[in-house]
């Protein structure tokens, strides 16, 4: 069945009908979104993925609004796929390291019409996976990607010894990409962001969290979000499916040089040696978790660009563009990137592929770019904000730029448009927004 989505294009195409061939390399959400768009815009799509098995890996992420929209779209809002294992609550309590209250933010949820969904990285992402299945994508695990290559009217890769191709390639490959290799033509080395995050998601009953009353109010009156700010640190806590898991980020100062992993163990008198001294709720949530993990953040450089010289491969998702966590935006990024590429395939066709991804490139960089700055901003004002906070704003801005923000519509709004600019002027690399305005924080 199709529908139109009265910008005249066809919107859920036939399977397989485009004839265009599109192989994704990793099934991640950036992989997966890719994956699902492709299929429902009528590209013949497969994921290749290096795990061997699915696995519910990671804590906490988020999907803001701007992907909400997507989610909701695909049906999974009301087959209620991700709503109910998502967080549910409604405000954020911010205070200092005293423990005053700085604001209480109210988070409207649904916001500019679509929700925002905060959850288990690895339960959403499972559902995902498995909606991807249901819906026909093939995804063929065990599959490590080894080399890319581009001729002038194909694209392919190296997998398990198996040569394969097709009209093009999408690394969406993640931090560590292979992929962007290829598109840069070197080794993009990362450096530290002079940052480090432990994290932990555990049981609030199994661990107490409800018996203490340092740390009762997160669980016992349904689903709770409160942070703590001080100078260069942050901290978030927040439970779900009605008070039952607590999850917490903290984010520190940390120049250690260690790989970026999911899965590298934090030592808890480390994690309490942060909030020494500090409101006595802090280490009483912190102390609830049996585990956490050392996240060392490492920082990169925007990319030059983020397709490779023939314009068959693109990188998408964290391949293409890491975020910090206080952008809360990673995850919707990727997966705003995988619809916008399906749908501008499909108004390109299958003998103007090249001309697709230059145009979504220029669709998706200042964008992905401003979001990015969003992050560092955000990371700046509770970095730096004073203690008392009199007169400032420690508020996390949500700006209908970024969560009102429907990818699928703007690219079949701006497609033309953007392909008539490249015609014009031939392509260029893309440039970087004019910086966001400065927050005023005290210095
Ligand atoms: C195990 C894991 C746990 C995570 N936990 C969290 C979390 O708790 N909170 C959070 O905010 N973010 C987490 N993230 C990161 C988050 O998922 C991403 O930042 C964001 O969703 C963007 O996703 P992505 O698809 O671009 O990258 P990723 O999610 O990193 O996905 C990349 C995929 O590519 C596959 N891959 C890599 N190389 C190859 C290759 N050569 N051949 C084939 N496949 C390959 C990887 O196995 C992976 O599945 C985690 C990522 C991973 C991989």
């Amino acid at each position: 069945m199709s529908t139109e989505t009265g910008f005249g294009y066809t919107k859920i195409a036939q399977p397989n009908s485009t004839g265009i061939k599109v192989i994704v390399v990793g099934a991640g959400f950036a992989g997966l979104a890719c994956a699902i768009e492709s299929r429902r815009k009528g590209h013949e799509v497969y994921i290749l993925e290096k795990f061997k098995e699915l696995k519910v890996l990671g804590d906490i992420i988020s999907f803001g609004n701007n992907t909400g929209r997507i989610f909701e779209r695909w049906g999974l809002h009301d087959q209620c796929v991700f709503w109910p294992i998502c967080t549910h609550h409604t405000s954020l309590t911010i205070h200092n390291a005293e423990g005053e209250v700085l604001v209480v933010q109210d988070l409207q949820n649904p916001l500019f019409g679509a929700y925002a969904y905060n959850g288990h990285r690895g339960q959403l992402h499972e559902r995902l996976f498995n909606y991807a299945k249901s819906i026909g994508v093939e995804i063929r695990l065990g599959q490590d990607v080894s080399e890319y290559w581009e001729t002038e009217s194909e694209a392919g890769v190296i997998c398990n010894g198996e040569r394969l191709s097709a009209d093009m390639v999408v690394g969406a490959d993640g931090v560590r990409s292979k992929a962007r290799t290829l598109v840069l033509g070197y080794e993009d080395k990362p450096k530290s962001s002079g940052y480090a995050i432990f994290r932990a998601w555990f049981d609030c009953e199994a661990q107490g969290v409800d018996k203490d009353p340092l740390t009762d109010y997160m669980s016992k009156n349904g689903d709770a979000f409160h942070g703590w700010i001080g100078r260069d640190v942050h901290f978030l806590a927040s439970t779900s499916g009605g008070g039952k898991a607590m999850s917490w980020v903290i984010t520190h100062k940390d120049d250690a040089d260690i790989a970026e992993s999911w899965s590298f163990p934090g030592k808890m008198e480390d994690v309490l040696a942060v909030v020494e001294g500090w409101d006595p709720r802090c280490a009483a949530i912190l102390s609830k978790a049996p585990s956490c993990v050392d996240w060392k953040l490492v920082y990169r450089d925007p990319l030059p660009t983020w397709i490779s010289k023939g314009a068959r491969l693109a990188l998408i998702g964290d391949a293409a563009h890491p975020f910090l966590p206080t952008s809360i935006q990673g995850a919707s990024q990727a997966v705003e990137d995988g619809v916008t590429l399906a749908v501008v395939l499909q108004l390109a066709g299958k003998q103007n592929v090249p001309m697709a991804v230059r145009a979504w490139e220029k669709i998706r960089y200042q964008r992905v770019r401003r979001a990015q700055l969003l992050g560092e901003s955000n990371r700046d004002m509770w970095h730096k904000a004073k203690s008392n906070a009199e007169g400032e704003t420690v508020t996390l801005p949500r700006p209908e730029w970024l969560l009102g923000h429907d990818a699928e519509k703007h690219a079949y709004e701006v497609f033309e448009t953007t392909v008539q600019e490249i015609q014009e002027k031939g392509y260029e690399l893309p440039t970087l927004p004019p910086p966001l305005p400065v927050v005023a924080v005290a210095a």
